[in-house]
């Protein structure tokens, strides 16, 4: 029997693969920040569903590790593949300018001057951000408020990141 996923539901494969965080890292790093030196150990996790972020990139103090934290809601398929990659892509941009990183800070601050969608433009992430932007416009707080009433169902694996733990963008 053919199994064909129904319009709007989550297909159990992507499902499956919007767990895998680590291979999103490293797809959208060797696509897109090849030349960005990876000089710590890097985590990436679900982490929360919060209603105004969408990731988190902090260091620790002794900086040997960086951990992005990302929106528990994203791994659900009615939200865009391409919120997802935005999101990490944005806290690679952080990364790269010394925020959550070791690397040498670029700016002084994370989001001066829109410094961080410069930056995915100029690394050609342009049309994924915009596209990203005009759905988190029209459809994040309907979708929130949607799944903050279902009780978080279908979400996994949410890692808390203490946010009182140091500096995070
Ligand atoms: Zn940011």
């Amino acid at each position: 029997m053919a199994s064909l996923a129904l319009p709007g539901l989550p297909a159990p494969e992507q499902q499956r693969h919007r767990h895998d965080l680590v291979s999103y890292l490293e797809t959208i790093w060797n696509a897109y920040f090849a030349d960005i030196p990876r000089a710590n150990t890097i985590h990436i996790a679900y982490c929360y569903p919060w209603k105004n972020r969408l990731g988190l990139i902090r260091l620790s103090c002794d900086h040997t590790v960086t951990q992005i934290g990302i929106n528990t809601l994203l791994q659900l398929t009615q939200v865009p593949e391409y919120v997802l990659t935005v999101t990490i892509a944005h806290e690679l941009v952080h990364y790269a300018h010394g925020f959550g990183s070791p690397l040498p800070r670029r700016c002084q601050h994370p989001h001066a001057n829109k410094v961080v969608d410069r930056e995915m433009e100029r690394r050609t992430l342009g049309g994924l951000l915009c596209d990203c932007n005009g759905w988190i416009d029209k459809y994040w707080y309907p979708f929130y408020d949607m799944q903050r009433a279902s009780g978080w169902a279908g979400l996994f694996g949410s890692q808390s990141i203490r946010s009182t733990d140091g500096a995070y963008y």
